[in-house]
Order: C-alpha cells, then sequence, then structure tokens
C-alpha cells in the first residue's frame, strides 16, 4: 500500500482555525427543520428511542424502494463501518478495495487480523473493477468500493459498477460506502441500492453527515438483504447509539428537501470558485463530484497543514500516486476565499 495521510493536531497546536475544511462537513447545516425537530425532542430524552427509530426506519425504507428489515441503523455511517469490519472479519481474511480510499472500515479489517489488498485506482480516477475482481482470493470476506471515492472525489461509472456489484456479490459480500453520492445531480440514479431488492449480499451505507448537514447530529444507515444485516446484527445492535434527539432530527431533515438541494447548489459553487482560482494558480486539480477537491503539492504533507493552520485554515494531506496531496472541503464563499488567500501564501 502506497497511501498515506499526513497528520496534525489542529485542537491543540495551533490558534482556533478561522476555516475548517478538514472534515468535508457541510457549513450551511443542520436544516432548520431538523434543528426545529431536534430542539422540540430534547425534552422527551428521559427514553430510549426504539418506536422513532422505527419510524424513521420505515421512512428511509419507502424513500430507498426497500422493507424496513432492509435497513440497519447507526450513529453515523461509521459505526456501520466499523461494526461490518469487526464482523466480517472476526476470523481474519483480507479486504479488497481501491487506494486511496476512505480508511476507516480496513483500519478496523486490518485490526481484526484481516490483510488490506489496495488496488490502485485508475488513470481517469475510477476503480479498477476488473483488477479488483481479479484480486477477490478465498480469504476474501468483503469488497469495499467508496463512490464517489474519498480522499479523490472522483467517481465510477454507475453502469459498470452495478454490474460489477451484481456479478461480485454472488461470491462475496461488497461494501458500497455512498456517503457523496447526494452531491450528484442523479444520485439516486447512480445508487447501488436496487440491487438490495434484488436480493444481492450488498450493504450500500448512507449518511446524514453531508449533505443534511448533520455531522455532529450523528445519524447513519445500511441498506442491506435480511440476510446480510443478520450478520451484523446478531452481534451488534445497529441503533443503540443514535440519540432520542437525533432520531428527530433525521426524520425532519428527510423532509426538508429545499435545505438539501441548495447544499448541493452552494457546494457546487464553492467548488466551481476554488476549481477557478487553482486553475489560475497553474495547479492541476483532480475534477470532483464531491464536497471536496484535491490537488497536489509540492510541499512535505505535515509542514504544508502547519503553514495552512498557521494561516488558520484547515485542511487534509496525503500522498499517494507518488506525490502530496492537499484535501479541502467545501466550506462558505468567504471560508473559501480564505482557503484561496492562504495557499497563495503558503506555495509561494
Ligand atoms: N464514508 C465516507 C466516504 C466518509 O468520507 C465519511 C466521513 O467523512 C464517512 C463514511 C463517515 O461519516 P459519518 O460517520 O459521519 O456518517
Amino acid at each position: 500500500p502506497f497511501f498515506k495521510e499526513y497528520l496534525i493536531d489542529t485542537h491543540t497546536e495551533f490558534k482556533p482555525l478561522k476555516a475548517k475544511l478538514n472534515a468535508n462537513e457541510n457549513p450551511y447545516g443542520p436544516s432548520p427543520m431538523a434543528v426545529q425537530a431536534m430542539t422540540d425532542a430534547v425534552g422527551g430524552a428521559n427514553r430510549y428511542a426504539w418506536r422513532e427509530l422505527f419510524q424513521l426506519m420505515d421512512k428511509i425504507a419507502t424513500f430507498e424502494g426497500v422493507e424496513a428489515k432492509n435497513i440497519i441503523m447507526g450513529p453515523g455511517s461509521s459505526d456501520l463501518l466499523e461494526k461490518a469490519a469487526m464482523v466480517y472479519f472476526q476470523n481474519g481474511g483480507n479486504v479488497v478495495s481501491a487506494d486511496p480510499a476512505y480508511m476507516s472500515l480496513i483500519k478496523v479489517a486490518e485490526a481484526c487480523g484481516a490483510t488490506w489488498k489496495p488496488v490502485p485506482l485508475k488513470e481517469d480516477w475510477s476503480h479498477d473493477l476488473d483488477a479488483m475482481e481479479k484480486a477477490i482470493d478465498a480469504e476474501t470476506k468483503l469488497v469495499y468500493i467508496c463512490n464517489p471515492n474519498n480522499p479523490t472525489g472522483t467517481i465510477t461509472d454507475s453502469k459498470k459498477l452495478l454490474d460489477f456489484c451484481s456479478r461480485v456479490s454472488d461470491k462475496v459480500t461488497v461494501f458500497v460506502d455512498e456517503a457523496y453520492l447526494w452531491y450528484l445531480d442523479d444520485g439516486a440514479k447512480q445508487s447501488m441500492v436496487k440491487l438490495v431488492a434484488q436480493g444481492k449480499d450488498i450493504i450500500v451505507a448512507r449518511t446524514f453527515s453531508k449533505i443534511h448537514g448533520m455531522a455532529g447530529i450523528r445519524v447513519g444507515y445500511g441498506v442491506a438483504p435480511e440476510a446480510t444485516l443478520d450478520k451484523i446484527q446478531n452481534i451488534t445492535r445497529g441503533g443503540m447509539g443514535i440519540s432520542y434527539p437525533s432520531v428527530h432530527a433525521a426524520i425532519a431533515a428527510m423532509d426538508d428537501e429545499e435545505f438539501i438541494a441548495s447544499s448541493r447548489v452552494n457546494n457546487a459553487k464553492a467548488r466551481t470558485f476554488v476549481c477557478d482560482n487553482l486553475k489560475a494558480m497553474g495547479i492541476d486539480y483532480v475534477p470532483s463530484h464531491t464536497s471536496f477537491v484535491i490537488f497536489p503539492i509540492a510541499l512535505e504533507g505535515k509542514e504544508f497543514l502547519s503553514k495552512m493552520a498557521a494561516q488558520e485554515v484547515g485542511v487534509r494531506a496525503f500522498n499517494f500516486m507518488g506525490k502530496n496531496w492537499c484535501r479541502v472541503s467545501m466550506g462558505t464563499m468567504p471560508e473559501m476565499q480564505l482557503f484561496i488567500d492562504a495557499l497563495q501564501k503558503v506555495i509561494v
């Protein structure tokens, strides 16, 4: 594996950030309807939220075109990524994914004793589905696909991915992480969720943390056939980690279509602004379909992060494909201006 992340501690070593663009958070959230529902619900929080959680699961099932028994809830999709890894890799095995990929599931798999089989993304930044299929062997317990991918922000053709998932899931469970799919104009069309209704052994993970702007409220879910979910839920309980107010917030957020649409539009505006500025600076950014953009940097990762943090701007830095990269999340327009100003000072 050649994928590496550079990390610095922006919480204690630097002044508070003026532009926190390091965690792909939605700067506009939570939706006003979610805030209201959550506020109204706080007084009822002496109770567990099972009843309301089942209401939320019904609502999600209708939205996804499946049944409530096909839904697993978690406090953020991280919980589902980690639980799936713990259950699937309790006896070792290997996980096949792209490189670079979002590492949450893979890190837990490795901690359980599994091996990571990374398959480099193709030149066009899509998943190398042929190579991934070839990498599957008798020890492979799970294939992990993040589409759109993090940290690259790039997508894999949904038709090709559908064929891949459909075929490969006859051999091994495929976990598709669609955290950023809703930033696409036709997210629903590109989702792999339709394979669940066909009974394919596939888990699709989604989150309220991104386009719904609820990263700190902690609600996510997975969609999968009942037999696949049983494997996880026989050992761990999905919804137990979600708070009573959070469940209410999620129910309301699903109805706030105006907020979701405006998040998508505002995100695209910020992305165009950033990409235009990077281009003017002669920086060859990677075209993004998400709420973040990556571009190559000449500086060593930690040095770059520290210099940006000194300008009160938080971003992320990685090394892969033989280069260092900055990943910047889309914030408000004033935050993106701060980012460009800081970048101009740091990379001169
Ligand atoms: N999946 C991807 C690809 C992500 O980028 C993230 C967060 O950044 C997550 C999952 C987890 O988010 P959450 O636990 O907030 O749902």
